[in-house]
């Protein structure tokens, strides 16, 4: 490819991005515009490239449960085609069954045990648990905080007004919520919609781990500062953790704000949705409207 023809192909990525840009704020009802693309990731270090996870660290990601691999600056490097991308194999912690069939086998009956669970306080005051929704087909696993009074409701995760923002993310992603597998740290609504104690986290945590064990999908997206801690066992501050790439049982984890909060700051909207691209490049899959 010459000089002009990938200054011409720059040139189209960034109008797509751009438009796929303006699409979301149009949907979600994001104010402001934001940077370019190509000069935020030049600012904040970013590179266009999906994440490529050095051999070392997968292999110590493989040795531990929930093992934090820091996320490395992503080197800049020229356009490369898709299949240049490195796909992490999980490293798993439970047992997981070969066939899809036996997978959703276990995952149902992982389901109605979570429906009858007592481990935690929680259980007294819900309506119903909130286990799933979405098949994750797409290979992308979405990880929130709790149900709130519509997902207790329903007994379905993400239905009320942050599951629809998050719905519209997803659209704008190029993906259908159907084929994305949304869940939550805890399954059952925390009273007054507050965070989830550790000791709660830690009750519900097992639930978590093998619902990923078994959907084994090739990304995730955390939702925010509580599904992080629970994911990783720690307290971080979810405006330092977003944007960067991190492990998960060798599974590539993007850490970015809950939707809950994108509705209360509709200005985060932006850095939340270069996360989003940032997934969507990791999945080697196009934005709509991008050739
Ligand atoms: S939050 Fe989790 S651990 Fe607590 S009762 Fe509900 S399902 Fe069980």
């Amino acid at each position: 490819m010459s000089h002009a023809d990938e200054a011409h192909h720059e040139l189209l990525t960034l109008c797509s991005a751009l438009g796929a840009l303006l699409e979301l704020h149009r949907a979600t009802g994001a104010s402001g515009l934001p940077k370019a693309t190509a000069e935020l990731a030049r600012e904040r270090g970013w590179s266009a490239e999906p994440v490529v996870v050095p051999t070392q660290q997968r292999e110590e990601a493989a040795g531990g449960r929930g093992v934090q691999v820091p996320a490395a600056p992503l080197p800049a490097a020229p356009a490369r085609a898709p299949s240049s991308r490195v796909l992490l194999e999980p490293s798993l912690p439970v047992a997981v069954p070969a066939t899809l069939e036996e997978r959703w086998a276990r995952l149902k009956a992982l389901e109605a045990a979570v429906a009858d669970c007592t481990r935690c306080a929680l259980s007294q005051t819900r309506t119903h648990t909130a286990f799933s929704r979405g098949d994750g087909s797409s290979g992308v696993c979405f990880v929130g905080e709790g149900p709130g009074a519509e997902e207790d409701r329903q007994g379905v995760p993400f239905v009320g007004p942050a599951g629809q923002l998050l719905d519209k993310m997803i659209v704008a992603m190029g993906l259908k919520p159907s084929e994305v597998y949304v869940c939550n740290v805890v399954k059952c609504r925390p009273p007054d919609n507050r965070k989830p104690s550790p000791a709660e986290i830690s009750a519900c945590r097992g639930y978590l781990e093998e619902q990923l064990a078994l959907m084994q999908p090739k990304v995730i997206v955390v939702l925010g500062a509580t599904a992080l801690e629970g994911l990783f066992g720690r307290s971080e501050s979810i405006t330092r953790a977003r944007g960067n790439w991190r492990l998960y049982q060798g599974i590539p984890v993007m850490p970015t704000f809950h939707p809950a909060y994108l509705l209360r700051v509709p200005a985060a909207k932006r850095d939340a949705w270069q996360d989003l691209q940032a997934v969507v490049q990791q999945l080697g899959r196009t934005l709509p409207g991008r050739g």
